[in-house]
C-alpha cells in the first residue's frame, strides 16, 4: 500500500463536481492528524526533483530531521508530455541537466545511473551525444519517479486549497484532493508549505473550437492514433504555428499520413532556428538566475527579449534542414505534399460533417482562400497555470506588484500577506522574477536543491520562533 493512504485522514462526498475551487471558508486548526512539511501539487520534473531531494535528505537524516512531504498527480501514473512523444524526437537540453546532476553530481538518480541501470551506459556514450531521445528521457523520468513512488499518489487532482487559521493567522493548508479508489470522494491533507508546480496550460487561438478534427498539438500522438484507427480518411492536415511543436507536427503528420498533404500555416516568413550557441546558452546557467533576478524590471524585460530566440517559436536547425530537403525532393518528384502558407493567418474555421474548410489570409496582399481540410493541428504553444487557476482563491493570499505579477522570493517562496505564516513555493509560472529558465528543465535539480534548502531553514525558524 503507498505510505501515503496511511496518511490520508479524511473522506468527503464531494459535491460541487470537478471545477469545485477555494470556497473562501477557513478551517479551524482541528484536522487530518498527520501535518506534512510540505505538499507538491503536481508531479512533473519539477517536483520528480524535489521529491528526490527530500528522499536523498530523508534517507541519511536521523528520526526528528526528516522532512514530511507527500506529492499529489492528477494523471493516473507518471507522464510527461506523452502526447509529444514523438519516435524520433530529441532533448533540448543536456542529460547533464537531469533532474540531479547539477544538484549532486554523486546522486544515483543521475541519468548517467539510469542508464547503467537500463545497460546503456557504453551504448549511449557512443552516440556521441548530450541530447537522449525523448522517449528515452521520459523512461528515465519514470525510472525515478518509480523510485520515489512512496512520496506520491496519482489520480489525486487538486480541486481546492484552504487556509487554517489559528489565532488569526494562517498557519497551514488543507488540500484537497480527488481519491484515486473514489473519484466521487476527496480526501484532505494538511500542510505547512505548498510547492505549486502544476505545468502548462495548452493554448488554442481564440475562437476555435476543439472537436475531433482540430485539436492541439499536446494531443498529436493519441488524436492521430485514433484516427488512423477509424480509418477517417485524411486527405489534407493543416497545421498552424511556427515554433518546435509545429515543426514536429508536420514533420509526424507527412509520415504518418503518406498520401496526405500536410499544409504549415503562420506568419513568419519561414521557420527559425532555435538559438543554443554557448553564449546565448549560459541564459541557462543557475548564475543567471541570480543576476536576472536582482535586476530591475526593464532590464529583466530585456533580457528575456534578447534571449526569446532560445527557447520561444524557434525550431532545431537539424528538423528545419530535414524538412526543406523533404519539400525540396518534393518539388523535383513532382509532388508536392509538404507545402508552407507562410505569412499567412487563419481567419475562419467552418466546420461541417465531411471536414473543415479554412479561411487563410496572405498577409502581404489581404487576399483569402479557403482550404479544405481534414485535420488541424494547433501547435500554437502553452501560458502558465495562474495560481488562481490553479488553486482557487489561493491566490489572494499571495501579494502582487505593481503589474499584478505575483512577487517571489528568490528561494520560489511566494511573498504572502501578513496573517500568512504557511508557505507556498512555485516552480514554473515565475519567468518575471527566475529568467527564461522558469518553465524548462535546465535549471529542475538546482532550483529544487534552492527549496528543499529553503524548506529546512524555515523549519529552522519556525523550530527557534515556538522556543
Ligand atoms: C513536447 C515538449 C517538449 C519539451 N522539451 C523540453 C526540453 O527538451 N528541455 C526543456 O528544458 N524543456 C522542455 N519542455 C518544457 C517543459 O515545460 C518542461 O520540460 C517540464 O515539463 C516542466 O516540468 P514541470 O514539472 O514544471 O511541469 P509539467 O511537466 O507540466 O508537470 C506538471 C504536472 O502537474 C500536474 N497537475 C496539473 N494540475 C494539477 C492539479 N490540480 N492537481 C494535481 N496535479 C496537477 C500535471 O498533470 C503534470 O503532470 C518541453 C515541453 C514540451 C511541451
Amino acid at each position: 500500500m503507498c505510505l501515503l493512504r496511511e496518511a490520508m485522514t479524511r473522506v468527503n462526498t464531494l459535491h460541487s463536481g470537478p471545477d469545485s475551487t477555494y470556497d473562501g471558508t477557513e478551517s479551524t486548526h482541528e484536522g487530518p492528524e498527520v501535518t506534512y512539511d510540505v505538499l507538491g501539487i503536481g508531479f512533473g520534473p519539477s517536483n520528480l526533483a524535489l521529491a528526490i531531494a527530500v528522499e536523498e535528505h530523508n534517507a541519511k537524516a536521523a528520526e526528528g530531521e526528516r522532512i514530511r512531504a507527500a506529492f499529489l498527480e492528477k494523471q493516473p501514473s507518471f507522464g510527461w508530455h506523452r502526447g509529444m512523444l514523438i519516435d524520433d524526437a530529441t532533448m533540448q537540453v543536456s542529460f547533464l541537466k537531469d533532474l540531479v546532476t547539477m544538484r549532486d553530481p554523486t546522486s544515483s538518480y543521475s541519468f548517467l545511473c539510469y542508464l547503467r541501470e537500463r545497460d546503456r551506459l557504453v551504448d549511449f556514450l557512443n552516440q556521441k551525444t548530450l541530447f537522449p531521445l525523448r522517449i528515452e528521457f521520459h523512461d528515465y523520468l519514470e525510472w525515478a519517479a518509480a523510485r520515489v513512488a512512496g512520496l506520491v499518489e496519482y489520480s489525486a487532482e487538486v480541486l481546492s486549497v484552504n487556509p487554517v487559521t489559528e489565532n488569526g493567522e494562517i498557519v497551514f493548508f488543507d488540500v484537497v484532493s480527488r481519491d484515486p479508489a473514489n473519484p466521487e470522494a476527496t480526501i484532505v491533507r494538511r500542510a505547512r508549505s505548498l510547492c505549486v508546480a502544476t505545468g502548462m496550460e495548452p493554448r488554442m487561438p481564440s475562437g476555435t473550437v476543439r472537436s475531433e478534427r482540430v485539436f492541439h498539438n499536446s494531443e498529436l500522438i493519441p488524436r492521430v492514433a485514433d484516427v488512423l484507427a477509424k480509418g477517417t480518411p485524411v486527405r489534407r492536415a493543416v497545421v498552424l504555428g511556427a515554433g518546435q511543436s509545429a515543426a514536429e507536427s508536420v514533420d509526424y503528420l507527412h509520415r504518418h499520413f503518406p498520401e496526405a498533404e500536410i499544409c504549415s500555416v503562420f506568419a513568419k516568413y519561414g521557420y527559425t532556428p532555435a538559438d543554443d550557441s554557448p553564449f546565448a546558452n549560459r541564459i541557462f546557467d543557475p548564475e543567471a538566475v541570480d543576476i536576472f533576478y536582482n535586476a530591475p524590471p526593464e532590464v529583466k524585460q530585456s533580457l528575456v527579449d534578447y534571449h526569446r530566440s532560445t527557447n520561444y517559436s524557434v525550431v532545431d536547425m537539424d528538423l528545419i534542414e530535414s524538412l526543406s530537403r523533404t519539400m525540396y525532393q518534393e518539388k523535383v518528384q513532382g509532388r508536392q505534399r509538404m507545402r508552407m502558407l507562410n505569412v499567412s493567418r487563419i481567419r475562419d474555421i467552418d466546420a461541417h460533417d465531411d471536414g473543415l474548410d479554412i479561411g487563410i489570409e496572405f498577409l502581404p496582399t489581404a487576399e483569402r482562400d479557403v482550404l479544405s481540410a481534414d485535420l488541424l493541428v494547433c501547435a500554437t504553444g502553452y501560458h502558465p497555470r495562474g495560481i488562481d487557476e490553479r488553486l482557487g482563491e489561493l491566490g489572494k493570499l499571495c501579494r502582487r506588484d505593481d503589474e499584478d505579477a505575483l512577487v517571489v522570493g528568490r528561494d520560489h517562496r511566494v511573498a504572502t500577506h501578513a496573517n500568512v505564516t504557511a508557505d507556498i513555493y512555485l516552480q514554473g509560472g515565475t519567468e518575471h522574477t527566475h529568467g527564461l529558465t522558469s518553465t524548462l528543465l535546465s535549471n529542475t535539480a538546482v532550483r529544487a536543491g534552492e527549496i528543499y534548502a529553503s524548506l529546512l531553514e524555515r523549519r529552522r525558524d519556525q523550530e527557534a520562533l515556538s522556543r
